[in-house]
């Protein structure tokens, strides 16, 4: 039987990518509904090509998307707005299926929503997990919602982790013979940059990623390692394991897309080609797999894996993650908060590329840390470090 989905953040690097595992199987999904902040005329395309019966749109572009889709003659897809709009299409009893693919903070209540209402949630909006950590894993146990990685990484960790990992007890300790997460970084555009080169990098070099093709936020926190940080926090979320547990392992060719270790000496690893598309079909199909037009790694084309330790000096925002993980409570959620701020002022060009991490660590110093038990309180400390960050930009 067919099942509906819903795109959060379609018009996005991710939110493409998923199109194109939804166009392979038609017969298999339908769209229902899809999202997107700013590129109206990408959107007018979907909407042209899949046909949803509903869209989400900020209201400042509702005029706009209705004429442009009066112009196409698609008057019977519904347009709806701003925040409650993608909670209503994310919780939508019509679907089945939400990829969580908006970028920062702003994914959070949609997000939540869909892990609420149940869904199958194929999470890309690691920023999400990294602010709101406990209370959507508990949701997510509560609401009996299947929350399912999409970020490489971690579906590559899901990949190798027992099947019936996610029934035992979530206390922190690895379970069922895993002894350690070896969550793996390309180390980003700037790996062998000295850090006094790194004081001179502009964003489009920062932009510029090896091996993947992504979203500018995404690009530059893989520029910084703050990608790795905010990866080692989704890690320790999704498999309930404490930070010492998950080793950050930098191997440039990003052919392995992470390990698990187990007591017995064995390490698993998931392998394959750098495209998005292999972990978003594994998420929509788990515990079936679906056709990609993603090619089957060729390993003679790769016979050489590197792995080394990240360089902690030249890039402190792994550090700072690790550190907020440790400590707990809203830390995370400051963390991200300054870090989205930061970035985009490194985007406009108003701070220098290690400005970033100083401004995230400068935050974390001046906002206070408490327990993290309630939405509110969360999103109060998103607040409140996003003011103190924009400050420091203009002091
Ligand atoms: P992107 O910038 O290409 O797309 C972001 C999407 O979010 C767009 O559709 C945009 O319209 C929407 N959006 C942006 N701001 C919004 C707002 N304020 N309100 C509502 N919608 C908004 O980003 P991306 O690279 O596709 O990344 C999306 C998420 O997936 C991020 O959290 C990123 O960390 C994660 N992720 C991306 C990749 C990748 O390869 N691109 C890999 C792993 C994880
Ligand atoms: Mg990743």
């Amino acid at each position: 039987m067919s099942q509906t989905v819903c795109i959060l953040g379609v018009t996005g690097s991710i939110g493409q990518s998923t199109l194109k595992i939804l166009q392979q199987h038609p017969e298999q999904y339908s769209l229902f509904a899809v999202t997107a902040y700013s590129r109206i005329d990408e959107l007018v395309e979907i909407c042209k090509q899949f046909r949803p019966k509903v869209a989400v749109v900020p209201s400042s572009k509702v005029d706009e998307l209705q004429k442009k889709l009066q112009a196409e003659n698609l008057l019977d897809i519904e347009i709806l707005q701003d925040e409650a709009g993608l909670i209503k299409v994310a919780s939508s009893a019509e679907v089945d299926i939400v990829m969580a693919a908006i970028v920062g903070a702003a994914g959070l209540l949609p997000t939540l929503a869909a892990v609420k209402a149940g869904k199958r949630v194929l999470l890309a909006n690691k920023e999400a997990l990294v602010m709101s950590g406990d209370i959507m894993m508990q949701a997510a146990h509560e609401h009996h919602a299947l929350l399912l990685p999409v970020d490489s990484e971690h579906n590559a960790i899901f990949q190798c982790l027992p099947q019936n990992y996610f029934q035992a007890e979530r206390n922190g300790q690895p379970k069922l013979g895993v002894s350690q997460i070896l969550l793996t970084a390309s180390g980003g555009p700037f790996l062998h940059q000295s850090l006094e080169e790194l004081k001179k990098v502009t964003p489009a070099q920062a932009c510029k990623h090896p091996n993947w093709s992504m979203g500018r936020k995404i690009s530059v926190d893989s520029a910084t390692l703050m990608n790795k940080g905010l990866e080692l926090i989704e890690a320790c979320h999704l498999f309930a394991v404490e930070e010492q547990f998950v080793t950050v392992v930098v191997h440039p060719q990003s052919i392995i897309h992470s390990m698990v270790q187990y007591v017995d000496g064995s390490t698993l690893a998931q392998m394959g080609n750098p495209d998005m598309c292999t972990p978003i079909a594994h998420a929509l199909a788990w515990p079936e797999r679906i056709q990609t037009n993603v090619p089957a790694l060729d390993l003679f084309l790769h016979n050489q894996l590197n792995f080394t330790a990240p360089d902690l000096i030249k890039f402190p925002a792994l550090r700072l993650a690790r550190e907020a993980m440790r400590e707990g409570g809203l830390a995370p959620a400051i963390l991200n908060a300054a870090n989205e701020i930061a970035v985009e002022a490194f985007l406009k060009e108003q701070i220098s590329f290690l400005q970033i991490p100083e401004i995230v660590e400068e935050t974390l110093n001046q906002v206070e840390n408490k327990s993290a038990n309630s939405l509110e309180l969360i999103l109060e400390a998103d607040q409140q470090s996003r003011k103190i960050a924009q400050q420091m930009l203009t002091s």
